[in-house]
């Protein structure tokens, strides 16, 4: 169990005014348990600490198998699946910025990758999965759950599926924006590897990444002779064993993850879940009203943690974000090719739905400036 009661009042209570899609905002109790002090990571203290964090990330994961972490960012753990588990052929699933990086590491590490391509903006859907499935054998299948590229939800459950009932592929899963932002079921799912990172839905700082393994993960990286030293899954689990980590530790993040878990875990997932998208309705109910309209088409593939947006016709994103900027907001840009078109908004972590209606407030206001200081410019000149 949680050993502290949820502390409402710790949240952004309508004054976050940083909407980054990651590293996002960070509570001031977190930031101050960065703070701790120094010790061996190799000493009882350490032990005592690092149990404490080993027990409650299962939770998190809902699994009640392992979870580890990292002192790497999300990235390095899509790396230790593939070195520590993979030989066979990999099925990369590709529909934004993050999944495409995942699916070139892939090939970077010389493994036989076919690429499922989605366009940018629309989810990986379970059926095409299935059709690539029946082409060929694979030894691990990698998605990402949540494109922060984009703000674009694929079903992950249904892939999930998909992947389990038509072979005995792994399923490595990126759930680095939707971890504890909403339904993540490593066990119940099948998610044969699940990362995630610090700096998004955690709302921890960046630096470490946190990540389930299955049995069904950890037998194929035994079988697997050369799987590289730093990233070796089998070496952090049996570090895991004795409460510490192969290697040094980021400790000032571990003692941060420490106290945010006690937090996520009081406010309760599922509460955080709701929470979560309740800010994501608010943005899709004000977005209509005020001329944004969403990248990813289908709402129901509309991220519940950061929201994409083309501004209203004849608003520049960039302009208009640099302007939010003179307002003391801070939201996110579009990302890769979207970077001139669009906006993203990062309503995620610990911020409140009154901070993004803030936030939301502000957009219309500035937005609707540049539209009337638009048409004065065009009047003028005609
Ligand atoms: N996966 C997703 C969905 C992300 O949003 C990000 C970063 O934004 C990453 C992976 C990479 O994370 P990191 O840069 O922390 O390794």
């Amino acid at each position: 169990m949680s050993s502290a009661p949820f502390d409402s009042t710790s949240g952004s209570a309508g004054q976050v005014r940083f909407f980054n899609p990651g590293p996002v905002w960070v509570r001031p109790q977190v930031l101050q348990a960065l703070g701790g002090p120094m010790m061996s990571h190799r000493s009882q203290a350490f032990s005592d600490l690092y149990g404490r964090i080993l027990e409650k990330l299962p939770r998190l994961f809902r699994t009640k198998g392992q979870a580890h972490t990292l002192a790497t960012s999300a990235t390095g753990v899509w790396e230790a699946a593939l070195v520590s588990c993979v030989e066979g052929p990999v099925l990369s699933c590709c529909n934004g910025a993050f999944s495409d990086k995942w699916g070139e590491m892939s090939q970077r590490l010389g493994l036989d990758t076919t690429i499922l391509k989605a366009e940018w903006g629309k989810p990986i859907l379970a059926e095409e999965v299935r059709k690539k499935l029946a082409e060929k054998k694979f030894q691990a299948v990698t998605v990402v759950h949540n494109e922060t590229s984009t703000g674009t939800i694929s079903d992950l459950p249904a892939i999930a599926k998909v992947v389990h009932e038509g072979s005995d592929a792994l399923l490595f899963a990126d759930v680095v924006t939707s971890l504890a932002g909403t339904r993540v079921e490593a066990d119940e799912w099948g998610l044969d590897v699940a990362v995630c990172g610090s700096q998004k839905a955690l709302a921890l700082p960046p630096g470490i990444a946190v990540f389930s393994i299955s049995e069904k993960a950890l037998a194929a990286a035994r079988q697997k002779k050369h799987r590289g030293l730093y990233l070796d899954l089998i070496d952090v689990e049996t570090f895991g064993k004795k409460k510490q980590n192969p290697t040094t530790p980021s400790l000032p993040l571990l003692y941060a993850l420490d106290v945010q878990l006690d937090h996520i875990l009081a406010e309760g997932l599922e509460n955080r879940w709701a929470r979560h998208h309740s800010m994501l309705k608010a943005v899709e109910e004000w977005a209509p009203k005020a001329g944004f309209r969403f990248l990813p088409e289908d709402p129901a593939t509309h991220s519940p943690t950061v929201s994409s947006l083309y501004p209203p016709e004849g608003v520049n994103a960039e302009e208009l974000n640099k302007a939010m900027k003179k307002e003391g907001f801070t939201p996110g840009s579009g990302y890769g090719k979207f970077k001139p078109l669009n906006i993203r908004i990062g309503h995620m972590g610990d911020v409140d739905l009154e901070s993004v209606k803030a936030l939301l407030a502000a957009y219309d206001k500035v937005a609707q400036g540049m539209l009337a200081a638009a048409a004065v410019g065009a009047g003028t000149k005609s």
